[in-house]
C-alpha cells in the first residue's frame, strides 16, 4: 500500500515536471511576438531581447496559467508575490548597462526570471530572498533548468557585506528609500537600479561616482510589490 502511494507520488511528479518544462513551437512563437512587443514599446538591446526570447517565461509559472505567460503582464506567483512584467524586467535590465562578468546583486529572487535574464547577459549573478518558501523553491528550480546564481535567504536591505563590492545592484521590489548598505557595497562607477516610493515607485538610478557621489536619474513610474524588512519563514 505504502510502495502504492510512493509510486503514484513519484508518477504524478514526473507528470508535473514534464508538462511544466515542455517548451514547444506555440511557446517560442508566443515568446517571440512579446519580444516584437517589447521591442516597439522602446527596448532596444539585442542581448536583452534575445534572453527574453530564449528563456521560458512559463517554467517560471503555474502549469495552468500557460495562456498568461508571454502577456506583457507582471503574474502572481507563490507566497503572495508577482512575477514582474516583462518589459520592467527589460527596462531594469537595460538601465543597469550589464557587461560580461559583471557582478550584480539582485534583491528579490521571487521567480528567479529576472535573475535568468542577468545570467543569460554573461552577468555573475547574487540573488536575495526574504521569503523562505519562495527562496527554497527557486534555489531548487533554476539550477534544474540549468540556471546557477548564488542564492541568498536574507533581508535585501543589508545586501551582502560579506560578498561585496559588486558592480551592479538591481532591487526588484518598491523600496521606501535607497538602502545605505547596498550604496556601501557598491563599486566606484557602479549602478543601482531601485523602483523608490510607496505605493507608485519611480524607478531609478544612482550611479557612484569615483569621489563617492550618487549620480541620480529617473526613469518614469512602475508599480512593484513592497521592499518589506527582515526575513520571513
Ligand atoms: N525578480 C523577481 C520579482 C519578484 S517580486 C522575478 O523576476 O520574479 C519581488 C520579490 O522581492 C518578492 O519575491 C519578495 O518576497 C522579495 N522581497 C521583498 N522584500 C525583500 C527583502 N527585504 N529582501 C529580499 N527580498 C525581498
Amino acid at each position: 500500500m505504502q510502495f502504492y502511494s510512493s509510486l503514484m507520488l513519484y508518477l504524478s511528479s514526473i507528470n508535473l515536471f514534464m508538462h511544466n518544462l515542455f517548451d514547444d513551437f506555440k511557446h517560442k512563437g508566443l515568446r517571440k511576438k512579446l519580444v516584437e512587443e517589447l521591442a516597439l514599446k522602446g527596448i532596444t538591446d539585442k542581448a536583452i531581447l534575445d534572453a527574453i526570447g530564449k528563456i521560458p517565461r512559463h517554467w517560471f509559472m503555474d502549469a495552468a496559467f500557460l495562456k498568461f505567460a508571454y502577456d506583457d503582464k507582471a503574474f502572481p506567483i507563490a507566497a503572495g508575490q508577482t512575477i514582474s512584467q516583462p518589459y520592467t524586467v527589460a527596462f531594469q535590465t537595460e538601465l543597469l548597462q550589464v557587461k560580461k562578468g559583471d557582478k550584480i546583486l539582485e534583491i528579490g529572487t521571487g521567480s528567479g526570471y529576472q535573475t535568468c535574464v542577468l545570467l543569460e547577459l554573461g552577468a555573475k549573478a547574487f540573488t536575495i530572498e526574504r521569503q523562505k518558501q519562495l527562496y527554497d523553491k527557486t534555489k531548487a528550480f533554476l539550477p534544474s533548468i540549468g540556471y546557477n546564481p548564488r542564492f541568498f535567504y536574507g533581508d535585501g536591505y543589508k545586501g551582502l557585506p560579506a560578498f561585496a563590492p559588486f558592480d551592479k545592484i538591481i532591487v526588484t521590489a518598491g523600496a521606501p528609500y535607497l538602502p545605505e548598505d547596498l550604496i556601501a557595497q557598491l563599486k566606484p562607477g557602479g549602478i543601482i537600479v531601485i523602483p523608490l516610493g510607496e505605493n507608485e515607485q519611480i524607478m531609478t538610478t544612482f550611479t557612484k561616482q569615483h569621489d563617492g557621489t550618487l549620480l541620480k536619474k529617473e526613469h518614469g513610474m512602475f508599480r512593484f510589490v513592497p521592499l518589506l524588512k527582515d526575513k520571513q519563514q
